[in-house]
This record gives C-alpha cells, structure tokens and sequence, in this order.
C-alpha cells in the first residue's frame, strides 16, 4: 500500500479546461470577421487577415487589414469628438472611465478566455493578472480624471492621440495607452497588433455599451503600414508607442519635427540580480515569473540571471529541479504554467537565437519532457557558461529562454547589469536592504524589483532608460505624457515675443550712444570652456560678434565636432555631480547666483551691447537670471519622488533621477537668461551639461566662464562651446554618449536633433525660441524639472 506522501509524488494532473463555450459564441455573433471601430460604429469588413489561435494553429477570426483611408476616417473621427469631450467636465470624463472599468469587470471571464485563445498565454494568467490589471487601470485614471483640473492646472489634452500596441499583453496594452489618454481629455486612434486584435474588438463593444460619445475611442486593425500611417497622419498631436526598439527607431525619426509629443516602450534584457543571502527558494519562483510568465514574450522580462558565484550551483540546480516541473500546455488548461508562443515567426527567432547560444559554445539546458506538438510551443530554457558579450547575452530573446551568468562583488554585478543598451527592469534578490538599496539607484533602469518581479500597478509609472526608451506609463508621472501646457499660455507668448523687435529698437539708441565704452575690450579673444578649463577650439577659428545696428562686440571661438566630443567626455567624467547632496547643489547654485549679482553691471553691460535691448531691459534679463538661479537652489533639494500606493505589502518609491549628460543648445533671444533657464534645471538635478549658448549673442556665455570658476562648480559639470547652434546641436543628437539633448530653436533644428536622437533613442526636448523667459510661469518651474529627471520607480515588499 502507498503512503498519501507517494500518492502525492507520483499524481499526475488531470485536465482542467476553461470553458471556450463563451468566447466561441461571442465570435460566432460576429461572423469571425471584424472591420474597424470608427466613430462610434463597426465599419463593414475589407481586405483582412487570420487571426490564428497559437496553441491550435487554427484560424479563429479574420480582421480588416486598415488602409490609410481607414486611418484617415479614425482620426478625423477623434479630432471631430475632441472639442466635446474636453468640454466635458473632468468629472464627466470620471465616470465614463469609471464606466469602461465596470465593463472590462463585466465581461472578465469572455475577455480572458479571448485573450488566451488569441495570444496563446495561460488562463491563469490573463484571469488573475491581465484582465483585473485592466480593471484597475481604469478606476484609477477615472480617478486622475476627475482631479484633472486641479492635480494638473495649467495643462490641457495634447489632443489626437495615435497609439500602437504590441501583441504580448493585448488587452493590457491598449489599457495602458487609453486611459491615461482619455483621463487627460484626448481622444484617440489605436491599433491593436495584427496578431492579436480580438479583445480591442471586444474592448470596442464596451465602449459602446457605455455610450462614450462617438469617436472619442476608435479603433483601427492593421500591420506596420496602418501603424505608420498613424504616425505620419498630420492631425495627430502625439504617439505612443509600445514594441520593439527597430520599430520604436523608425517611428522617432519618422515624427521628428513634426511637434508630435511621443513615448516610446521598447525592448529590455532586464537583469536579475541574485546575491548570496538571498531566499534562494524565494528566488527560484522569482525566477519563473520573471522569465516563464507569458512564456518570456514580457519586454521587462528578466531574461539576465545574475547569481553571485558562491551560490551558483545550488541556484542552477534547484532551477532545473523547477524547471523538470514547470507544465507547458493548452492555454485555457487552468493548472499549466506555460501557454504557446504566440506566432510561428516569433518561435523561428527563438529557436534561431537559441541555436547561435549553442553554437557560441553556452550550454543548454532544457526539461527531459516534450512540449505538445499541435501548436507553437517552446520549452522553458536555461543556459549556462555564458559570455557577457555574447549574442544570446546581449540581444532580447522575447521567449522562455534564460541566461545565467555569474559575478564575485556587488560592484561587479552593476557594472554586468548596465552592460546592455537597454534600462527597462531590473529584480534586486537579497535579505539585506542596505545592499539591495544600495544597489537600486545604481541600476540604469526605469523599475526595479526588489525581492519581487513583474508587478505592475496603475499607481506606479512603468518605462525604461536608454534604448528601452522615454515616458511612463501609469502613476502621476504617466499622465503627464498625455497633456501639454496650455495653449492659452503659449498663445501670450507669441504675442509677447512679436513686441520684442520694437523692444530691441528702442534699444539700438542707447546702445549706439553708449555702449561700446562701456563693453569689454574687443580684443579680448575668449575660449570655449571644457572641463572646468578655458580651452583653444580645435578649429581655432573664431567669429566676430556683431550687434543688430552692427557694431562689433567681440569674438567668439567656433566650435566644431572634436570640441563636442571633448565636452562629452568632461561631462562624462563629472558625472560624480549625480552623487552630491540637493543641498551641495544647491549651495553652489547660489553661489553662482551670489557671483552673478557681484558682476550685474558687467553683465548688463554686455547683454546691451549684444543685442541692444537697451541697459534697463538687460538689467532686469541679469535680475531674472540670479533669481532663477535661486529658484533652482531652492528646487535642488526640494524636486521629491513620491511613494506610491500600490497594492502589495510594501511601498513603490518613485525617485527622481538626473538623465545624465544633457546638450543644450540655447535660443537666440535672452544671451544669458536663457542659458541660465535651461542650464540650472538641468545641474540641480545632477546632471552635467554641454551647453550651446546663443549663436548671435554668445559672450553672456563666454563671460559666465570666470563666474563658473570662482563658484566652486566642479569641473565638467558645465561645458560651454559656442559656434554653429544647429550643427552643434546635431552633433550633441548624434553622439552615443548623451543621454538628452534640449533644444531651443527653429523646427528644421529641432528636426535635425530629433531624427538624429534616433542612434541611441536619447530623450529629447525641442521647443521654439518663443518663451518669454521673463516670466516665471514659461520661464521656470515644474515642467523643467520632469525634462531634467527621469522617474525610477523601486518596488519594496516587506514583511515575512
Ligand atoms: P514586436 O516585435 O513586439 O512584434 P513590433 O515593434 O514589430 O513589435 O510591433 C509592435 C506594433 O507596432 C504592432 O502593432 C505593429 O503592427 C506596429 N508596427 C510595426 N511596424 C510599424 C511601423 N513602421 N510604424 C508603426 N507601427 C508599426
């Protein structure tokens, strides 16, 4: 007779399927074939394509492949519903949020059963954690809706909103990309991935059934084409984006100068980290869910194994012991872990990827049994004696294939975390909370899990660093990505800066009278300032300064491609600045501000004779900059993160974390004040800077270097090369090693830096020389902090 002790090892699982009773019946009210959702109506069914059901190989439905006169209709749909719903109050647009959210509850069970059959993941998890992510991200956006005006005054919906989802969490996604959009006050025109349009169809007919007025949601099925027609449509005012990093590259250059606003979620070859006081039996399950859930097709996947070499063994053991145990299957089975992989394109890559692990010489390692054959399946997959470089280490696999690799310190195990273009995720295994928050804010990524993986909550902002792109999702620092100024503010502006040639006028007089005796001497032959050191340009070429009326007020030095390259690797090696306290920086703030009011005169002088605005205009342009330069003293240690509420035993701390090295190419008008406007934000921060200055009146710039040397500014944090603003600026956008470019200027300069930020997806900031920096609204505040940060968010369970 068996003791229960062996009845239990030697049971074996009995099916237990999720019925498709209801999710057939829903295809069939449909004929299985789908046009598009535009404007409130289904449009009838043109040219389509299959949708397949990955774990079958069978045809489940036909969609209509968009056209761009399809595209056209959507979004002249969403502009015609845009004066509407924003002139809905926030708390209408609330409770149709709080509507959508009901919905999605409403029709849970035929929204995961659908999103199973069409993507191919497990039940369990598009029942547990899809569907009620869905949910939840609705209610709390009704939420930000509701407190729009107030949590967000002054700002206003950018307006058309396009976005384009990939097919990994369908349903997820297109929530992701919605309510953030609709709780700003936009509409929008999204399109589902090709592989997986079905629950956007379903998502449609909730929509429907809660009477959101017609137009404010439309959706447009389709591949890349369609995508790309929605990006290049002019009536759309921002893109958001979610895939892969080559699509997230064609769609940065195809919109750079356009004004578009844009977020782009990109790919990841997330680490995890394990050190060697970790749970190692917390860890191996760590494990599962960071690479075998949705069977690794998860862009924040932690696809890295990183154990601290003593324990490696007993790690790579108990895995594959896990492993031997892990059940792949039918995806509405509700007992397996593993459902298909979701295209047999994407399952050639994997295998493709594998093989070269294989022939790079790392050893694989997979379960003894097989996967079931009918459908697109792929074994979970662990290698060993893996290369740091080698392509299996380096490339995102996208499938259930883990790579394990090995370090001694924890400095080791950063400096193998960052040696990847991506900064998506990262898990953070240890039992001491010294190392493990030691460790966080040195990772480049923009989430990291701390003893934990893969949570994901509407109240914290999901996004990444580097090529794993810019923007978040969810939390406050999300809803920002959906909302610009508002117009009104930039409208008085125009006005403001249209009066500003009669003010340069009335200048010229007193300029000619007397300003010549009053400015520096001419043959003062200034340098460009690199490292904390006056330096020759390479070119030694320099140009003459002249005023509007024409009178010379001196030279300046031309810089060229090898001083940007210089001033890049200044910067580089100050970036300890990130490291000092807000109130260090803060002090030295003051301190240039303090050196600043000592010279007033001097400056006001110069800036008068630059640009004949007259003496008392250039005054107050000097007055303004030691101001703002207080302003930013006081920001420094002031900017806080916040503690999200998420749902977990524990807290999300988002903290805000300077972007790195940061070009600036100034403006042409305010030589000084607007230097400084961008500059202080960007060092309060912690970042070190290449800065451009004005290209007509660049001495303010020059003259700021002795003010930079006696305010105790460490060396590389501010690098100055002035010359050709807009080829400079392009150089910056070029260059692999900067982290974010700001630029000030004309939209054919903007669409250089733009297109040219495409190398290394490095964040970009563009706007028209046409901000009255004297005002502190448009001159200041908030909006140039979030430019100078980027929110890291770290999950911190506790409790046993
Ligand atoms: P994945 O590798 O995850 O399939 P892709 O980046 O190829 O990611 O696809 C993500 C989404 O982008 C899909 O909806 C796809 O149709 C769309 N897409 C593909 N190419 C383009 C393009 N050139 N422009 C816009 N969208 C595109």
């Amino acid at each position: 007779m068996s003791t229960v002790a062996e009845i239990f090892k030697t049971m074996e699982y009995g099916p237990a399927p999720e019925s498709d009773k209801e999710a057939l019946a829903w295809l069939g009210k449909h004929e299985r074939v789908f046009g598009h959702y535009i404007d409130g109506a289904w449009t009838e069914p043109g040219d389509t394509f299959d949708v397949v059901n990955p774990a079958t190989a069978k045809v489940i439905a036909r969609v209509t492949n968009g056209t761009t006169d399809d595209v056209d209709a959507a979004v002249d749909a969403a502009k015609r519903a845009l004066p509407g719903w924003r002139a809905l109050s926030a708390h209408a647009r609330a409770r149709y949020l709080y509507a959508i959210a009901r919905g999605v509850q409403k029709h849970s069970r035929l929204l995961a059963v659908l999103e199973s059959m069409d993507n191919g993941k497990s039940i369990r998890e598009t029942r547990d954690i899809d569907v009620p992510l869905v949910a939840r991200h609705f209610y709390h956006h009704a939420g930000w809706a509701q407190l729009l005006e107030t949590e967000f005054a002054g700002y206003e919906g950018v307006g058309v909103v396009g976005q384009i989802i990939p097919w990994n969490f369908p349903l997820l996604m297109l929530a992701w990309k919605i309510a953030p959009a609709l709780a700003a006050g936009n509409t929008v025109v999204l399109k589902p991935a090709e592989f997986t349009p079905l629950t956007a169809m379903a998502f449609a007919e909730i929509v429907d059934e809660i009477g959101l007025p017609p137009g404010v949601v439309n959706i447009v099925n389709g591949h890349g084409e369609t995508g790309a027609a929605i990006v290049d449509h002019p009536d759309v005012d921002k893109i958001a984006f979610t895939g892969s990093t080559e699509v997230g590259r064609i769609i940065r250059k195809a919109t750079a100068g356009s004004g578009k606003k844009l977020s782009l979620e990109l790919g990841g070859k997330s680490p995890f980290i394990v050190y060697d006081d970790a749970d190692l039996d917390s860890v191996v399950e760590g494990v599962v869910d960071a690479i075998w859930f949705n069977q690794g097709q998860v862009c924040c996947a932690g696809s890295r194994l990183l154990v601290q070499e003593s324990i490696q063994d007993r790690l790579i053991a108990k895995l594959r012991a896990r492993m031997e145990r892990l059940r792949v299957g039918s995806p509405l089975d509700k007992a397996v872990d593993m459902g298909a992989i979701v295209a047999p394109v994407q399952l050639e890559r994997i295998k493709g990827l594998v093989q070269q692990g294989v022939d790079e010489g790392a050893t694989m390692w997979q379960p003894s049994w097989a996967c079931p054959t009918d459908g697109y399946f792929y074994p979970p997959t662990l290698f060993t004696d893996v290369q740091p470089s080698s392509t299996i280490a380096q490339v995102e696999i996208f499938g259930p294939v883990l790579v394990a690799m090995s370090f001694r310190t924890p400095e080791e195990s950063v400096a193998l975390a960052n040696n990847t273009p991506y900064g998506l995720a990262a898990s953070v295994w240890t039992e001491s909370i010294n190392l493990a928050l030691d460790i966080a804010p040195k990772i480049k990524a923009g989430v990291v899990w701390v003893n934990s993986t893969n949570l994901f909550d509407a109240s914290a902002g999901f996004g990444g660093y580097r090529e794993s792109g810019f923007g978040r999702e969810g939390g406050k620092e999300g809803m920002w990505e959906y909302l610009v100024r508002s117009r009104g503010t930039g409208r008085a502006a125009s006005r403001r800066v249209k009066q500003a040639p009669s003010r340069a006028a009335a200048g010229a007089k007193s300029a000619a009278r007397g300003s010549s005796s009053e400015s520096p001497a001419i043959d003062r032959t200034p340098k460009l300032f690199i490292g904390g050191k006056q330096a020759r340009p390479d070119g030694a070429y320099t140009r003459r300064i002249q005023s509007p009326s024409g009178a010379t007020v001196g030279e300046s030095p031309e810089g060229n491609r090898k001083d940007i390259r210089n001033a890049v690797e200044a910067a580089h090696a100050a970036k300890g600045w990130s490291r000092a306290t807000g109130h260090n920086r803060a002090q030295i703030l003051y301190y240039i501000a303090e050196n600043l009011a000592a010279r007033a005169d001097e400056f006001a002088a110069r800036i008068d004779a630059m640009t004949e605005v007259g003496r008392r205009n250039a005054a107050a342009e000097v007055d303004a900059s030691i101001s703002r330069l207080f302003s930013y003293g006081a920001w420094a240690d002031k900017y806080d993160g916040a503690v999200h509420n998420v749902p977990i035993r524990g807290v999300a701390l988002a903290m805000n974390e300077p972007i790195g090295v940061v070009g600036i190419a100034c403006g042409d008008t305010h030589p000084l004040l607007g230097m400084v406007s961008l500059v202080a934000p960007a060092i309060a921060m912690g970042n070190t800077t290449i800065v451009v200055p004005s290209e007509p009146h660049p001495l303010s710039a020059t003259d700021f270097y002795s003010i930079l040397e006696t305010s105790d500014v460490p060396a590389g944090v501010i690098n100055i090369v002035t010359g050709a603003r807009d080829t400079l600026a392009t150089v910056l956008a070029e260059h692999d090693d900067v982290d974010a470019v700001w630029y000030v200027g004309a939209r054919d300069g903007a669409r250089a830096v733009e297109f040219a930020s495409a190398s290394n997806m490095k964040r970009t900031w563009t706007f028209l020389d046409d901000r009255d920096w004297l005002d502190r609204d448009e001159g200041e505040g908030r909006e140039f902090l979030r430019a100078a940060t980027q929110v890291k968010n770290i999950w911190v369970p506790y409790g046993e």
